[in-house]
């Protein structure tokens, strides 16, 4: 078994937080979710003073809008997706209450979103007017943060997720859509922060996330797809969240993470062979810490010069576990 090469991780992951180049202007559209994946990985790696603090307060307060939606970058319109994300940044950076008054606006700006038979848009820019459950999760799990569940329709909002589950016990993107271990851990994690987690047939999901893993140790979005390093955290933290992890095998889900890692330049990819990005790097740190590496996996860090230890995950936020205990 490889072992968690923590200081290439975290070379990689403050080079792409800070390096300006082409690639820091392809990724403009995403970044907000950026810095996001970057410091939560880097405070699972117990490194967050790695990133200047006070410029990334800086940078989520300029791409917070007059309605209370933040954006990727500041001139792109906002979305509840980059609303959690910029939310989540306060939270790590323990800066949430320089939001002030701005905070109503931001749960406003949440309440607009949702539709009358409980689902959600993405945003009130976008002339689409898709709904999707990965809206749901974003804009309950904002409220949760904030302490405003009660702004929205919470028995709507159960209502929707409840109608999206399939047959095969797991969810899609809308109602009657095909099963997906994405929109599982939205739909699940949803269920989670509202104390709904019975409505759900918890069997039949957990065989259909079980069936997830491969011969390979990874784990697969859907079914006859390839393993990808982001479900170690979409599929492993629905498990998780069901009492149902023990049901596929840690040991090689773990070798399978660290074997997308870049041996060289630090990262992890989605799968081995291909390049790193700050996305695969977080969830793949982020399912080493929802299997509890080097806790009681008994994992072989033999080759590793210190003793490697992530910090505890919050398997619903996606945050490090200190962070919702000291609120
Ligand atoms: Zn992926």
């Amino acid at each position: 078994m490889k072992s968690l090469e923590v200081d290439k991780h975290v070379n990689f992951l403050v080079k792409a937080a800070t390096t300006r180049g082409f690639e820091w202007e392809m990724t403009e559209y995403l970044r907000m979710s950026g810095i996001y994946w970057s410091l939560t990985a880097l405070d699972l790696l117990g490194q967050l003073d790695k990133l200047p603090r006070e410029e990334m307060i800086a940078y989520v307060f300029s791409c917070l809008h007059e309605n209370g939606g933040f954006s990727p970058a500041p001139n792109h319109y906002p979305t509840i997706i980059y609303t959690l994300s910029a939310i989540q940044v306060l939270v790590i950076l323990k800066a949430l209450d320089q939001l002030g008054e701005k905070k109503e606006k931001v749960i406003e700006f949440v309440k607009s979103l949702q539709n009358t038979d409980g689902s959600f848009i993405g945003s009130p820019d976008d002339d689409e007017e898709e709904t999707d459950t990965r809206f749901s999760f974003c804009a309950v799990a904002t409220l949760k943060l904030l302490n405003s569940l009660n702004a929205i329709d919470l028995d709507k909002t159960v209502q929707h997720i409840k109608a999206c589950q399939n047959f095969d016990g797991a969810f899609g993107v809308r109602v009657g859509s095909e099963s997906h271990a994405g929109q599982v851990f939205c739909c699940v994690g949803t269920l989670a922060l509202l104390e709904k987690l019975d409505i759900v047939d918890q069997e039949l999901l957990g065989w259909w996330l079980a069936d997830r893993q491969l011969p390979c140790g990874g784990l697969n979005g859907r079914p006859m797809k390839k393993e990808d390093v982001c479900y170690s955290w979409w599929a492993l933290s629905s498990l998780v969240m069901i009492k149902k992890s023990a049901w596929i095998d840690h040991k090689k889900l773990a070798e399978f993470i660290l074997s997308a890692a870049d041996e060289e330049m630090g990262g992890i990819a989605d799968r081995p062979g291909d390049i790193p990005d700050p996305f695969h790097t977080l969830f793949g740190i982020a399912g080493l810490s929802l299997l509890q590496y080097n806790n009681n996996l008994e994992l072989d860090i033999s080759s590793s010069k210190e003793n490697v230890k992530l910090k505890p995950i919050d398997p619903v936020l996606c945050l490090p576990s200190y962070l919702l205990h000291e609120k």
